[in-house]
């Protein structure tokens, strides 16, 4: 609710909201000083603190604590892994249309020659060597919620960076194999502005250089509450991964009927996704139009495609899967506190829409 104004919202995928358990585990912490480097009892207290979320980081992802460097979210990471790779001497890196605009950016500011992995219209990316030295790929896309190969790319043998933002507390993670992993603490329920990236050990690697802070790899003051909310974050993911992803699955069984129904399409295939995303197309209308319906309505979903200077653009991620409507993507995200009674609300709210602004195509 805000307001007076019953609000609906559907769009976990571009952030979930702060989990209570993750808000009471930061609590005490509030206010307290503490800067890890110290060496009076404040600052030890804090550096204790902060490798125990450590630990509980590296666990969710089945990598060693000392590895885990944690950083400002995905898109740092995913910067750090790409230019990490490139520094040690790949020059020729693997990677799909449909990664995050992090990871593309990233390969053109390290200078990178990027081998295009192909990607199905099923929204799963073909893996193949293709003369790279490297790889990159993503765990679940944000747009499709579709689950990537990530074991194909890890028996090519190469080294892989993995971008796990999408699927972590979604699925159950085994990327034990991957050179180095993305995450980011804001999309399991916890904190913004807080996220990791794993590397295999606690040796050394390119960083934002200019302090002693984790271990030499990544310099600036730790922010310890949050790593104290990601890591409760992460802790509860791992206890509850399977049961609230079977919770989810129901749910979005339930979604996807009533969206078949309103002939709606789907993009990517929808029995391939982590529990949780469903994106659909509505033949004839942009996703744009539909968004800003439903959010009207009460509804907060998401089009999934990128905005620039103001405008809506084309989604990348449909583009490199050759979907022939790129711009038409809708995007319907649940979390772990969406209700069948939401899911309904929206169903029925959407069918009104549709049969309000194509009565010729769709009916309620
Ligand atoms: N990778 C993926 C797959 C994402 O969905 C996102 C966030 N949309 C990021 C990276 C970047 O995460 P952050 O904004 O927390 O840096």
């Amino acid at each position: 609710m805000w307001g007076a104004v019953t609000r609906t919202y559907l769009d976990h995928a571009a952030t979930s909201p702060l989990l209570p358990e993750v808000d009471a585990a930061m609590a005490p912490w509030r206010g307290r000083p503490g800067n890890p480097s110290s060496v009076h009892q404040e600052g030890r207290r804090a550096a204790d603190a902060l490798e125990a979320a450590r630990a509980d980081v590296a666990r969710l992802l089945g990598r060693p604590d000392a590895g885990i460097v944690f950083c400002s979210g995905a898109t740092e990471a995913n910067h750090t892994a790409v230019r990490g790779l490139v520094a040690q001497g790949h020059q020729r890196i693997a990677a799909a249309g449909i990664e995050h605009p992090s990871v593309h950016e990233a390969l053109r500011m390290a200078g990178a020659e990027v081998v295009a992995l192909r990607v199905g219209a099923d929204g799963v990316i073909r893996i193949s060597e293709v003369g790279a030295t490297a790889l990159v790929c993503m765990a679940v896309n944000h747009e499709t919620g579709v689950i990537q190969p990530v074991e194909q790319a890890f028996a090519t043998g190469l080294p892989v960076h993995v971008d796990a933002t999408a699927a972590a507390g979604r699925i159950p993670l085994a990327l034990a194999e991957a050179t180095s992993v993305a995450l980011t603490a804001h999309k399991l329920g916890g904190p913004v502005g807080i996220g990791a990236l794993s590397l295999r050990d606690g040796g050394a690697f390119p960083a934002l250089v200019g302090g002693a802070q984790e271990r030499g790899r990544r310099g600036g003051t730790t922010d310890v509450i949050g790593a104290i909310g990601f890591a409760a974050a992460c802790a509860l993911a791992l206890r509850r991964v399977e049961e609230l992803g079977a919770e989810r699955a129901r749910l979005d069984e339930h979604l996807r009927r009533g969206l078949r129904a309103l002939g709606a399409e789907p993009v990517g295939a929808w029995e391939r996704t982590a529990p949780g995303t469903t994106c659909a197309t509505f033949p004839g209308l942009l996703g744009e139009t539909v968004v800003q319906a439903m959010d009207l309505a009460g509804f907060a979903i998401s089009s999934g495609a990128a905005c620039a200077s103001g405008s809506v653009g084309p989604s990348p991620v449909l583009a490199a899967m050759g979907h022939p409507e790129p711009r038409a993507g809708v995007r319907v995200s649940l979390g772990p506190s969406t209700t069948v009674g939401e899911v309904d609300a929206f169903l029925a709210a959407l069918g009104a829409f549709l049969a309000r602004a194509r009565p010729d195509a769709y009916s309620s």
